[in-house]
């Protein structure tokens, strides 16, 4: 059983809300003030780092920003420094230009084997996930290994190595919470039910810039278009990937992992309004979703506070205006990516690893104009077809495909 379903099947939501005053009773009976949360944020520069920063800044009671990391855009790193003054600042790569005393307070290293070792320190409670890519993989491994309370928005960690992430955190007591907001809407729905009595999940998906494109109309995407997303405003990774569908193939595998469901229980449904996060269906034909505007910071807050709600800094929904929610079935044919996602979840192994890998060359191809926008999945699945398929790989192998898949991807020509 997965920690995140495990909330599910073993405590009421009731009996966390208690569990969780007893504990603040119990400091505060040992004189103790009830100190801040004290989170981590891996790639606090993108785009969850920085909506996740805007979460903290509006709960400084409660919140305390304890480490950042960044891959290269010092200047905000050293901003988001200077404004939160964390203990401990890392950037990925080496830049010439600030020093470490520009600093101040915090403590300032180059190199992210450092986060590996900071965020497994005893005065890290929580660990923000928010690095793109595989490249996320090795900090959250760290994080789950040393126990913490572990915010996922980091999809493709889960996508590469989901089974082994889920045994370790059991092992371990960390808690995986989604940020994803299908995944975090999927959590919130399943406190509605019990696992026995679940029928299916649902996924909403906005569809993306090229919803009722045909796949030849697909043919002359330029990156301008492609990195125009129609509701959410997100990095250039994951906003290519949700133009080709591949970011909805991806979220199927990452729901199969963090709520151990069968790959045949997550169905994927177009909704383009983004209001309606996704769905739980339940064998007596009930339908349990989680509906806000799209914005990222109430997800990210949820994973942060659960299982407590408080106010949110983002929109609300204005009930007083008429609302349209459109749900209608994918187009499979033009957005061959979504059935990749179905058979690597069928298949597990090392398909999800191989999978995010020529996905990641791939989109990088194509953004460098090396490849067109319809090739995207094409290439992937010439990658997973040819791969040698390890059905229990170590995280070794997975490394180890990784690395021949990325290669692969870069030879590709049709
Ligand atoms: P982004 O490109 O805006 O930010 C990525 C962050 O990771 C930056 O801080 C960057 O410096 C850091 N980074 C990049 N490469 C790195 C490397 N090699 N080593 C260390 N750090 C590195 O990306 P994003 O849109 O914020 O997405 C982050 C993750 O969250 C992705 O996995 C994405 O799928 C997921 N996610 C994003 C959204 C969203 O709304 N943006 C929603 C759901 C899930
Ligand atoms: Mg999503």
């Amino acid at each position: 059983m997965t920690p995140c379903l495990e909330f599910w099947v073993h405590c009421s939501l009731l009996e966390l809300v208690s569990k969780k005053a007893v504990t603040a009773q119990a400091a505060a009976v040992a004189g103790d003030l009830v100190a801040a949360q004290s989170i981590v944020v891996l790639g606090s520069t993108g785009s969850i780092g920085t909506s996740c920063l805007d979460v903290i800044r509006n709960h400084p009671d409660s919140m305390r920003l304890h480490g950042i990391t960044a891959f290269r855009s010092q200047p905000q790193l050293l901003e988001q420094s200077l404004e939160f003054r964390p203990c401990w600042a890392v950037l990925g790569e080496s830049e010439p230009g600030h020093s470490a005393d520009d600093f101040g307070e915090t403590q300032f290293l180059q190199g992210m084997e450092h986060a590996e070792r900071l965020v497994q320190e005893a005065d890290v409670h929580t660990v923000v996930s928010a690095i793109v890519g595989a490249a996320g993989l090795a900090t959250t491994w760290a994080a789950v290994d040393a126990g913490k309370r572990v915010a996922v928005a980091n999809k493709e960690a889960l996508v590469v190595a989901g089974q082994m992430i889920t045994q370790r955190a059991q092992e371990t007591g960390a808690q995986l919470l989604p940020v994803d907001s299908e995944h975090s809407a999927i959590f919130q729905a399943l406190l509605g039910g019990r696992k026995q009595d679940l029928r299916r999940i649902i996924l909403t998906a906005s569809g993306g810039p090229f919803r009722g494109w045909s796949r030849a109309q697909m043919a002359d995407v330029t990156p301008e278009m492609a990195l125009k997303h129609p509701t959410w405003e997100m990095g250039p990774k994951i906003t290519i990937d949700s133009a080709t569908m591949m970011n909805k193939a991806l979220e199927i595998i990452e729901a199969r992992w963090l709520f151990d469901v069968r790959p045949d229980q997550i169905s994927v449904v177009v909704h383009p309004q983004s209001w309606v996060h996704s769905l739980v269906e339940y064998r007596d034909g009930s339908v349990i979703s989680q509906m806000s505007p799209p914005d990222m910071r109430l997800p990210i807050q949820y994973a942060l506070t659960f299982p407590e709600r408080v106010d949110c800094p983002g929109p609300d929904t204005d009930w007083t205006q008429t609302m349209h929610l459109e749900f209608e079935p994918p187009d499979l044919e033009a957005f061959p990516a979504l059935q990749l996602g179905f058979d690597a979840a069928q298949h597990g192994g090392t398909c999800g690893a191989v999978l995010n890998a020529a996905n990641e060359t791939a989109v990088n191809r194509f953004l460098d104009a090396e490849i067109r926008f319809h090739q995207i999945p094409q290439l992937c699945k010439d990658v997973l077809c040819h791969h040698d398929f390890e059905p229990e790989p170590t995280l070794n192998s997975l490394q180890a495909i990784d690395i021949w898949s990325r290669k692969e991807a870069q030879r590709w020509t049709h």
